[in-house]
């Protein structure tokens, strides 16, 4: 009799351990299906010639504003370290890592920051994949252009000509384990305009991740990486503009932690003659690249995103795509001649929604 009452005590305080714990269970689904959506963080700021858009989402407002306020704070770092524009001998641009070394050209090596070094070693591999289409050495050429400033306009050809005999990446001297860099002749300039968005972002994406923001968007004009899923546990949809009607979309990719970022003949140029002059130049001729009017690149990291994006525009269509694959990174191209092109990765993440201006065969 005893016996048998401590069995059924034992049977009794089991059963209700299991029930306890499906009601756990059962209440952690019911709190995940209840609990209102996570807050969002919107803050806005004009940087690096754009206006740059950090979204974040979490629980606590405070921690929110203040993860936001870091990864600006990053950008805005890294955007003066790779200012090529202040005036020699000033404040900023003794600040400036590549101001330093366009003003030392030809003369001392310049000790650097680590980020101006992973920019410069990953600028080097990709002029070495691109078979010299990226090439950040550029500078010469695109101060004729003017595309800086107020006024752009056509160079005159002799000028172009003696500015191009400047533009060699193999002249970058790095010497990795000093920290030092220096341009071999006098004249030449480093331009980091086509990497130096895209390493600004992904930097200010470890800031936020090392807040503990789990959900994040950064819009640096176009320049997009996210972090995670939306606060909907959704993959983000990126759209990619038609490049030649303003804010109508090509298609929209969809993305889950990564980055896509698009060069474009219709960011900056100026028009003559009925030609449209832009700012991606092909170092080979010196002049604005006429195989394609967009390319999107997606891939993980910013950085890379950026350079390929701008590598790909310059690099006929076949080359472009072979750069993205060999690179693990997708590509959606934009032709000259209006076909849409993709790598096949693509097939599967994007949706096409070009109107009858465009040709699209599977993207091939
Ligand atoms: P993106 O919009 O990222 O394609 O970058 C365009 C900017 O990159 C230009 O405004 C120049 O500052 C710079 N750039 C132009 N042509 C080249 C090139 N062939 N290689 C590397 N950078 C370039
Ligand atoms: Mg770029």
């Amino acid at each position: 009799m005893w016996l048998l009452r401590r069995l059924r005590d034992m049977i009794v305080r089991m059963a209700g351990r299991l029930f306890s714990l499906t009601l756990l269970a059962g209440g952690l689904l019911l709190t995940t299906a209840c609990s209102p959506p996570p807050k969002e963080h919107v803050s806005e700021q004009f940087l690096m010639d754009t206006l740059v858009t950090v979204k974040v989402y979490g629980d606590d407002p405070a921690a929110l504003q203040q993860a936001s306020a870091a990864a600006f704070a990053e950008m805005r770092r890294i955007a003066d370290l790779a200012d090529r524009f202040p005036s020699p001998g000033s404040p900023a641009c003794a600040a400036s890592d590549i101001c330093r070394i366009n003003t030392q050209a030809g003369g001392e090596p310049v000790t650097v920051k680590p980020e101006t070094l992973e920019m410069l070693t990953l600028a080097r591999r990709y002029h070495r994949e691109s078979h010299g289409a990226f090439a950040v050495t550029i500078g010469p050429v695109m101060d004729l252009w003017g595309f800086a400033g107020e006024t752009p306009h056509l160079p005159p050809p002799q000028q172009l000509t003696a500015a191009l005999a400047l533009v060699d990446d193999n002249r970058i001297d790095i010497d990795t384990a000093a920290r030092r860099v220096r341009l071999t002749q006098a004249g030449m300039k480093l331009d980091l305009g086509a990497i130096a968005k895209g390493y600004a972002v992904e930097r200010a994406a470890a800031v936020l991740r090392r807040h503990g923001v789990t959900n994040a968007l950064i819009d640096a004009g176009g320049n997009i990486r996210v972090i995670g899923t939306t606060p909907r546990r959704q993959p983000w949809r990126i759209g990619v503009k038609d490049p030649r009607h303003g804010e109508a979309l090509i298609a929209v990719v969809q993305i889950n932690d990564g980055s896509a970022v698009t060069s474009g003949d219709y960011h900056r140029y100026f028009e003559a003659d009925g030609v449209r002059w832009h700012h991606i130049i092909d170092p080979k001729t010196g002049y604005p690249a006429r195989q394609a009017r967009s390319a999107t690149v997606i891939t993980g990291d910013s950085t890379v995103a950026d350079i390929l994006s701008t590598a790909c525009f310059i690099l006929p269509p076949e080359r472009a795509l072979s750069l993205a694959t060999s690179s693990g990174a997708e590509l959606l191209l934009i032709t000259a001649d209006g076909r849409i092109l993709h790598t096949p990765g693509l097939d599967e993440r994007s949706e096409i929604v070009a109107g009858a201006d465009y040709r699209y065969d599977h993207g091939r």
